[in-house]
Protein backbone atom coordinates (compact mmCIF):
# COMPACT_ATOMS: atom_id res chain seq x y z
CA UNK A 1 0.00 0.00 0.00
CA UNK A 2 1.59 3.76 -1.22
CA UNK A 3 0.96 6.53 1.46
CA UNK A 4 -0.64 9.88 -0.61
CA UNK A 5 1.39 12.08 -1.36
CA UNK A 6 1.95 15.14 1.12
CA UNK A 7 4.61 17.75 2.22
CA UNK A 8 6.24 17.16 5.50
CA UNK A 9 7.43 20.11 7.70
CA UNK A 10 9.41 20.52 10.23
CA UNK A 11 9.60 22.96 12.61
CA UNK A 12 11.84 23.10 15.59
CA UNK A 13 9.73 25.72 17.77
CA UNK A 14 6.13 25.45 18.79
CA UNK A 15 5.48 29.24 17.41
CA UNK A 16 6.83 27.76 13.42
CA UNK A 17 4.42 24.76 14.30
CA UNK A 18 1.62 26.55 15.12
CA UNK A 19 2.54 28.71 12.06
CA UNK A 20 2.25 25.78 9.59
CA UNK A 21 -1.31 24.81 11.21
CA UNK A 22 -2.87 28.16 11.16
CA UNK A 23 -2.25 28.21 7.64
CA UNK A 24 -3.10 25.35 6.31
CA UNK A 25 -6.17 24.67 8.59
CA UNK A 26 -8.10 21.28 8.03
CA UNK A 27 -5.76 20.38 4.90
CA UNK A 28 -2.42 19.94 7.82
CA UNK A 29 -2.35 17.11 10.64
CA UNK A 30 -0.07 16.62 13.25
CA UNK A 31 2.26 13.66 12.83
CA UNK A 32 4.33 12.63 16.19
CA UNK A 33 5.77 8.68 15.87
CA UNK A 34 3.00 8.30 12.94
CA UNK A 35 2.53 4.91 14.25
CA UNK A 36 -1.06 5.54 14.56
CA UNK A 37 -1.54 8.21 11.26
CA UNK A 38 1.44 6.47 8.79
CA UNK A 39 -1.26 2.81 9.26
CA UNK A 40 -4.88 5.39 8.94
CA UNK A 41 -2.45 7.12 5.50
CA UNK A 42 -1.84 3.89 3.82
CA UNK A 43 -5.25 2.51 4.30
CA UNK A 44 -6.23 6.25 2.38
CA UNK A 45 -8.99 6.89 6.04
CA UNK A 46 -6.74 9.99 6.03
CA UNK A 47 -5.06 12.13 3.58
CA UNK A 48 -4.00 15.56 4.83
CA UNK A 49 -1.65 17.58 2.33
CA UNK A 50 0.63 18.58 4.44
CA UNK A 51 1.93 16.89 7.73
CA UNK A 52 3.60 18.80 10.33
CA UNK A 53 6.01 16.54 12.61
CA UNK A 54 6.74 17.82 15.75
CA UNK A 55 9.57 15.20 16.90
CA UNK A 56 11.84 18.04 16.68
CA UNK A 57 10.47 20.34 19.32
CA UNK A 58 12.54 19.85 22.44
CA UNK A 59 9.63 21.56 24.85
CA UNK A 60 7.00 18.56 23.73
CA UNK A 61 9.73 15.99 24.88
CA UNK A 62 9.95 17.30 28.99
CA UNK A 63 8.97 15.41 31.64
CA UNK A 64 8.28 17.68 34.67
CA UNK A 65 7.75 16.42 38.58
CA UNK A 66 9.39 19.38 40.03
CA UNK A 67 5.76 20.94 40.70
CA UNK A 68 2.55 19.55 42.55
CA UNK A 69 2.09 17.47 39.73
CA UNK A 70 3.45 15.72 36.96
CA UNK A 71 4.15 17.29 33.26
CA UNK A 72 4.39 14.80 30.43
CA UNK A 73 5.35 16.42 26.94
CA UNK A 74 3.04 15.18 24.48
CA UNK A 75 5.98 13.55 22.02
CA UNK A 76 7.49 11.93 25.42
CA UNK A 77 7.35 8.23 24.07
CA UNK A 78 5.94 4.97 25.69
CA UNK A 79 9.81 3.56 26.02
CA UNK A 80 10.16 6.32 27.95
CA UNK A 81 7.43 6.43 30.57
CA UNK A 82 8.24 2.79 30.94
CA UNK A 83 11.88 3.50 32.10
CA UNK A 84 11.03 6.31 34.08
CA UNK A 85 11.07 5.79 37.91
CA UNK A 86 8.80 8.97 38.73
CA UNK A 87 6.26 7.32 36.47
CA UNK A 88 6.85 3.93 37.60
CA UNK A 89 6.29 5.13 41.42
CA UNK A 90 3.51 7.75 41.33
CA UNK A 91 1.82 6.67 38.16
CA UNK A 92 2.11 2.62 37.87
CA UNK A 93 -1.54 2.26 36.42
CA UNK A 94 0.25 4.20 33.69
CA UNK A 95 3.19 2.43 33.23
CA UNK A 96 1.45 -0.93 33.27
CA UNK A 97 -0.69 0.58 30.08
CA UNK A 98 2.73 2.29 28.40
CA UNK A 99 4.26 -1.81 28.78
CA UNK A 100 1.14 -3.47 27.27
CA UNK A 101 1.17 -1.17 24.21
CA UNK A 102 2.36 -2.67 20.99
CA UNK A 103 5.63 -4.29 20.16
CA UNK A 104 9.62 -2.45 21.58
CA UNK A 105 9.54 -1.22 18.48
CA UNK A 106 6.25 0.30 18.22
CA UNK A 107 6.67 1.60 21.91
CA UNK A 108 9.98 3.25 20.82
CA UNK A 109 8.15 5.63 18.37
CA UNK A 110 4.36 6.04 19.59
CA UNK A 111 3.86 8.93 21.82
CA UNK A 112 1.95 9.44 24.52
CA UNK A 113 0.09 12.35 22.86
CA UNK A 114 -0.15 10.32 19.27
CA UNK A 115 -2.03 7.73 21.95
CA UNK A 116 -4.37 10.49 23.56
CA UNK A 117 -4.84 12.13 19.79
CA UNK A 118 -5.67 9.06 17.77
CA UNK A 119 -8.74 8.83 20.09
CA UNK A 120 -8.90 4.83 19.43
CA UNK A 121 -11.70 3.68 21.94
CA UNK A 122 -9.54 0.74 22.94
CA UNK A 123 -6.20 2.77 23.51
CA UNK A 124 -3.86 1.96 26.39
CA UNK A 125 -2.88 5.26 27.62
CA UNK A 126 -6.36 7.14 28.08
CA UNK A 127 -8.68 4.77 30.66
CA UNK A 128 -5.36 5.04 33.65
CA UNK A 129 -4.53 9.03 32.60
CA UNK A 130 -8.49 9.74 32.94
CA UNK A 131 -8.36 7.84 36.60
CA UNK A 132 -5.52 9.94 37.87
CA UNK A 133 -7.90 13.20 36.81
CA UNK A 134 -5.73 14.10 34.28
CA UNK A 135 -6.31 17.38 31.88
CA UNK A 136 -4.29 18.29 28.03
CA UNK A 137 -3.20 21.66 27.28
CA UNK A 138 -3.72 22.57 24.30
CA UNK A 139 -1.96 25.26 21.84
CA UNK A 140 -2.84 27.62 18.92
CA UNK A 141 -0.87 31.23 17.70
CA UNK A 142 -3.66 32.90 20.10
CA UNK A 143 -2.79 31.06 22.98
CA UNK A 144 -3.61 28.13 25.52
CA UNK A 145 -6.31 26.39 26.95
CA UNK A 146 -6.81 23.22 29.09
CA UNK A 147 -9.51 20.41 28.61
CA UNK A 148 -9.96 17.94 31.53
CA UNK A 149 -9.27 14.38 29.46
CA UNK A 150 -13.12 13.45 30.68
CA UNK A 151 -14.17 16.26 27.98
CA UNK A 152 -11.73 15.80 25.52
CA UNK A 153 -13.19 12.47 23.63
CA UNK A 154 -15.74 12.84 21.18
CA UNK A 155 -15.74 9.32 19.62
CA UNK A 156 -13.92 7.08 17.66
CA UNK A 157 -10.98 9.25 15.90
CA UNK A 158 -12.62 12.38 17.03
CA UNK A 159 -11.08 14.94 19.94
CA UNK A 160 -12.00 18.32 21.42
CA UNK A 161 -8.58 19.67 19.64
CA UNK A 162 -9.39 22.33 16.67
CA UNK A 163 -7.26 22.20 13.62
CA UNK A 164 -4.95 24.59 14.45
CA UNK A 165 -4.14 23.29 18.01
CA UNK A 166 -1.41 21.41 19.14
CA UNK A 167 -1.90 19.18 22.35
CA UNK A 168 1.57 20.05 24.14
CA UNK A 169 1.52 18.48 27.86
CA UNK A 170 -0.31 16.49 29.71
CA UNK A 171 -0.89 17.48 33.78
CA UNK A 172 -1.91 15.03 36.18
CA UNK A 173 -2.28 15.61 39.51
CA UNK A 174 0.54 14.07 42.25
CA UNK A 175 -1.56 11.41 44.20
CA UNK A 176 -2.03 11.92 47.05
CA UNK A 177 -0.99 9.40 49.99
CA UNK A 178 -3.55 6.39 50.47
CA UNK A 179 -4.09 6.29 46.89
CA UNK A 180 -3.87 4.19 44.46
CA UNK A 181 -4.85 2.93 40.94
CA UNK A 182 -4.85 -0.10 38.72
CA UNK A 183 -5.16 -1.10 35.04
CA UNK A 184 -6.00 -4.30 33.45
CA UNK A 185 -6.27 -4.55 29.41
CA UNK A 186 -6.94 -8.19 28.04
CA UNK A 187 -6.74 -8.68 23.99
CA UNK A 188 -6.82 -11.90 22.00
CA UNK A 189 -2.59 -11.68 21.92
CA UNK A 190 0.10 -10.04 22.89
CA UNK A 191 1.87 -7.15 21.12
CA UNK A 192 0.01 -6.64 17.97
CA UNK A 193 -3.55 -7.04 18.48
CA UNK A 194 -6.18 -3.99 20.17
CA UNK A 195 -7.60 -4.45 23.42
CA UNK A 196 -10.78 -6.67 24.17
CA UNK A 197 -11.38 -4.81 27.03
CA UNK A 198 -9.62 -2.51 29.36
CA UNK A 199 -9.98 -0.85 32.68
CA UNK A 200 -8.43 1.54 35.03
CA UNK A 201 -9.33 2.06 38.73
CA UNK A 202 -8.10 4.75 40.85
CA UNK A 203 -9.33 5.28 45.11
CA UNK A 204 -8.30 6.83 48.24
CA UNK A 205 -8.66 6.31 51.42
CA UNK A 206 -9.72 8.66 54.33
CA UNK A 207 -7.20 8.53 57.47
CA UNK A 208 -9.92 5.68 58.92
CA UNK A 209 -9.52 3.89 55.32
CA UNK A 210 -12.77 4.77 54.07
CA UNK A 211 -12.93 5.62 49.91
CA UNK A 212 -13.04 9.05 49.58
CA UNK A 213 -12.43 9.30 45.92
CA UNK A 214 -13.10 7.02 43.18
CA UNK A 215 -12.53 6.69 39.62
CA UNK A 216 -13.14 3.84 37.17
CA UNK A 217 -12.57 4.00 33.51
CA UNK A 218 -13.38 1.63 30.96
CA UNK A 219 -12.09 1.08 27.52
CA UNK A 220 -13.64 -0.77 24.56
CA UNK A 221 -16.82 -0.73 25.96
CA UNK A 222 -17.74 2.49 24.27
CA UNK A 223 -17.33 5.16 21.58
CA UNK A 224 -14.86 7.06 24.24
CA UNK A 225 -13.36 5.67 27.25
CA UNK A 226 -16.07 5.50 29.85
CA UNK A 227 -16.57 6.88 33.07
CA UNK A 228 -18.75 4.13 35.51
CA UNK A 229 -20.28 7.11 37.36
CA UNK A 230 -22.73 4.81 39.18
CA UNK A 231 -19.96 2.26 40.44
CA UNK A 232 -17.69 4.99 41.50
CA UNK A 233 -20.94 6.57 43.94
CA UNK A 234 -20.82 2.70 45.59
CA UNK A 235 -17.59 3.06 46.18
CA UNK A 236 -17.24 6.44 48.06
CA UNK A 237 -18.04 6.97 51.71
CA UNK A 238 -17.78 2.84 51.71
CA UNK A 239 -15.19 0.57 53.59
CA UNK A 240 -12.67 -1.10 50.71
CA UNK A 241 -13.45 -5.06 50.67
CA UNK A 242 -14.22 -7.90 48.27
CA UNK A 243 -18.11 -7.45 48.58
CA UNK A 244 -17.98 -4.04 47.57
CA UNK A 245 -15.50 -3.94 44.78
CA UNK A 246 -18.11 -6.94 43.58
CA UNK A 247 -20.71 -4.37 43.72
CA UNK A 248 -19.23 -1.99 42.05
CA UNK A 249 -17.91 -4.43 39.21
CA UNK A 250 -21.38 -5.26 38.54
CA UNK A 251 -22.24 -1.49 38.40
CA UNK A 252 -19.43 -1.24 35.92
CA UNK A 253 -20.84 -4.13 33.86
CA UNK A 254 -24.21 -2.62 33.97
CA UNK A 255 -22.78 0.79 32.75
CA UNK A 256 -20.58 -0.62 30.05
CA UNK A 257 -22.18 -0.20 26.24
CA UNK A 258 -20.18 -2.34 24.01
CA UNK A 259 -21.16 -3.83 20.70
CA UNK A 260 -20.46 -7.20 19.35
CA UNK A 261 -17.10 -7.70 17.01
CA UNK A 262 -14.28 -9.72 15.60
CA UNK A 263 -12.81 -9.27 19.11
CA UNK A 264 -15.56 -10.63 21.41
CA UNK A 265 -19.12 -10.73 21.77
CA UNK A 266 -21.05 -7.27 23.54
CA UNK A 267 -22.23 -9.98 26.50
CA UNK A 268 -18.51 -11.02 26.84
CA UNK A 269 -17.17 -7.86 27.04
CA UNK A 270 -19.62 -6.74 29.14
CA UNK A 271 -18.69 -8.94 31.90
CA UNK A 272 -15.22 -8.31 31.84
CA UNK A 273 -15.82 -4.82 32.34
CA UNK A 274 -17.07 -5.93 35.65
CA UNK A 275 -14.67 -8.30 36.07
CA UNK A 276 -12.10 -5.97 35.44
CA UNK A 277 -13.11 -3.58 37.40
CA UNK A 278 -12.93 -5.43 40.46
CA UNK A 279 -9.24 -6.51 39.99
CA UNK A 280 -8.36 -3.05 39.35
CA UNK A 281 -10.13 -1.58 42.44
CA UNK A 282 -7.82 -4.50 44.19
CA UNK A 283 -4.67 -3.29 42.70
CA UNK A 284 -5.38 0.19 43.45
CA UNK A 285 -6.22 -0.63 47.05
CA UNK A 286 -3.14 -2.40 47.65
CA UNK A 287 -0.95 0.33 46.09
CA UNK A 288 -3.29 2.67 48.43
CA UNK A 289 -2.17 0.78 51.27
CA UNK A 290 0.95 1.35 50.90
CA UNK A 291 1.64 4.65 49.92
CA UNK A 292 1.54 6.68 53.03
C1 LIG B 1 1.54 -2.71 15.15
C2 LIG B 1 0.84 -1.68 16.01
C3 LIG B 1 0.46 -2.04 17.30
C4 LIG B 1 -0.20 -1.10 18.10
N1 LIG B 1 -0.55 -1.50 19.37
C5 LIG B 1 -1.20 -0.62 20.17
C6 LIG B 1 -1.58 -1.02 21.49
O1 LIG B 1 -1.36 -2.14 21.94
N2 LIG B 1 -2.22 -0.09 22.27
C7 LIG B 1 -2.51 1.18 21.81
O2 LIG B 1 -3.09 1.98 22.56
N3 LIG B 1 -2.13 1.58 20.57
C8 LIG B 1 -1.50 0.71 19.73
N4 LIG B 1 -1.13 1.10 18.47
C9 LIG B 1 -1.52 2.46 17.98
C10 LIG B 1 -0.41 3.54 18.12
O3 LIG B 1 0.86 2.97 18.09
C11 LIG B 1 -0.54 4.33 19.44
O4 LIG B 1 -1.82 4.91 19.54
C12 LIG B 1 0.53 5.44 19.55
O5 LIG B 1 0.57 5.90 20.90
C13 LIG B 1 0.26 6.64 18.65
O6 LIG B 1 1.28 7.58 18.91
P1 LIG B 1 2.08 8.30 17.72
O7 LIG B 1 3.03 9.26 18.35
O8 LIG B 1 2.68 7.29 16.80
O9 LIG B 1 0.87 9.06 17.03
P2 LIG B 1 0.74 9.56 15.50
O10 LIG B 1 0.50 8.37 14.61
O11 LIG B 1 1.85 10.45 15.14
O12 LIG B 1 -0.61 10.40 15.65
C14 LIG B 1 -1.84 9.80 15.97
C15 LIG B 1 -2.95 10.85 15.86
O13 LIG B 1 -2.83 11.83 16.88
C16 LIG B 1 -2.60 13.12 16.31
N5 LIG B 1 -1.55 13.73 17.15
C17 LIG B 1 -0.40 13.13 17.55
N6 LIG B 1 0.27 13.94 18.39
C18 LIG B 1 -0.46 15.07 18.51
C19 LIG B 1 -0.29 16.29 19.24
N7 LIG B 1 0.77 16.47 20.06
N8 LIG B 1 -1.21 17.26 19.10
C20 LIG B 1 -2.30 17.07 18.29
N9 LIG B 1 -2.53 15.93 17.61
C21 LIG B 1 -1.62 14.94 17.71
C22 LIG B 1 -2.19 12.91 14.87
O14 LIG B 1 -2.59 13.98 14.04
C23 LIG B 1 -2.95 11.63 14.55
O15 LIG B 1 -4.28 11.92 14.21
C24 LIG B 1 -0.47 0.20 17.62
C25 LIG B 1 -0.07 0.57 16.33
C26 LIG B 1 0.57 -0.36 15.52
C27 LIG B 1 0.99 0.04 14.14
Amino acid sequence: MLLPKFDFHEPKTMKEACQILAEYGTKARVIAGGTDLMVNMKKKILSPKQLVSISRIPELKKLDTSGDGIRIGACFTVAEIISSDAISKQLSALCEGAKNLGTPLIRNLATIGGNIGSARPAADLPPSLMAYGAQVVLNCLSGERTVSLDKFFLGPGFTAIKPDEILTEIRIPAPNPRSGAGYINIGIRKGQDCNIVNVASFIELDKNGIIQNARIIMGCVGPTPLRAGSAEKILIGQKPGNELFSRAGAAASSESAPIDDIRGSAAYKKDMAGVLTRRTLDIALNEAAHRQ
